[in-house]
């Protein structure tokens, strides 16, 4: 096709249009990349926990004799198991709000009935290593949309605050209610993010270099799906933090409107 051909079949159409139809089939592509990428990851990130599971089964089988290794690993494959579980659930929860289907029945939400389904979530794990949640904020607050989802953000962001924080310490989940929006922020004394990672903490299945961590069990996924919530919401999530110190992760959502009831 020479250049003067292609001119010729494009003349008549707009140039709006032709930009519009350049650009549809450009973001086709990347949406397919994207999913390639997707199941690329998720083949290899499901490999690791089965391959785990599958030496502790061999290892449980030859150590029949053993019984304190059998605990031992038997344990261990309990564990496994249970992160193999975390991780199928949050990639089908990730599909589901990268896919074209709406939330599930939006509705009105109040915050201070997230927070604290989100706090009671991380309960166990922060008594276990004695860290209070303290929360506090403006009470009262609407948004609206789906509450699971806005539920299970907030959740994830308590988990991360409890998970990444040392014994002892203190995570407070505050509330704030501007003009047209709200804010839920959580915020920990624990290791802090680099600044040099604080770009990619949202990107699927990225995690801070786990060794500087005690093993949280985490998947790379979460602050994945807050993003997601955030967005398909009309809202977003942003971090502060200073490595060593703590972070704070700020939710902001849309206000429920009084008028229009959405
Ligand atoms: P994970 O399941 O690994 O916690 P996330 O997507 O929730 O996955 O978080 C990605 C990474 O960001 C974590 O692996 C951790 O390195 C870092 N991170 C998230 N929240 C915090 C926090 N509150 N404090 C320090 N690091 C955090």
């Amino acid at each position: 096709l020479s250049a003067r051909h292609v001119t010729a079949r494009v003349a008549p159409l707009s140039s709006h249009l032709v930009l519009a139809l350049v650009e549809d089939r450009t973001r086709e592509r990347q949406v397919e990349a994207v999913r390639r990428d997707f199941v690329a990851n998720v083949s290899h990130e499901l490999k690791t926990p089965v391959g785990a599971i599958r030496l502790l089964a061999e290892a449980v089988h030859e150590a029949a004799e053993d019984p304190e290794a059998v605990q031992r690993f038997s344990g261990r494959m309990i564990t496994e198991s249970d992160r193999l579980t975390r991780l199928v659930q949050q990639i089908i929860e990730l599909s589901r709000l990268q896919g074209d289907e709406p939330v599930d029945e939006p509705a009105p939400i109040q915050v201070d009935e997230i927070v604290k389904t989100a706090v009671d979530t991380s309960a166990i794990d922060a008594d276990a290593r004695r860290i209070s949640i303290v929360t506090g904020g403006a009470t009262g607050l609407e948004v609206f949309g789906s509450s699971e989802q806005i539920t299970a953000a907030v959740a994830n962001l308590v988990a991360n605050a409890v998970a990444y924080s040392e014994d002892d310490s203190t995570v407070l989940v505050s509330t704030k209610g501007l003009e047209e929006s709200v804010e839920i922020s959580v915020v920990d004394q624990g290791i802090g993010i680099p600044e040099r990672e604080v770009d990619r903490i949202f990107e699927r299945f990225y995690r801070v270099d786990p060794a500087r961590h005690r093993s949280t069990g985490g998947t790379g996924l979460g602050l994945s799906i807050v993003k997601h919530v955030a967005a398909t919401h009309g809202g977003d999530v942003r971090v502060w933090s200073v490595e060593g110190q703590g972070s704070t992760f700020t939710l902001r959502l849309p206000r429920r409107n009084q008028e229009t009831g959405r």
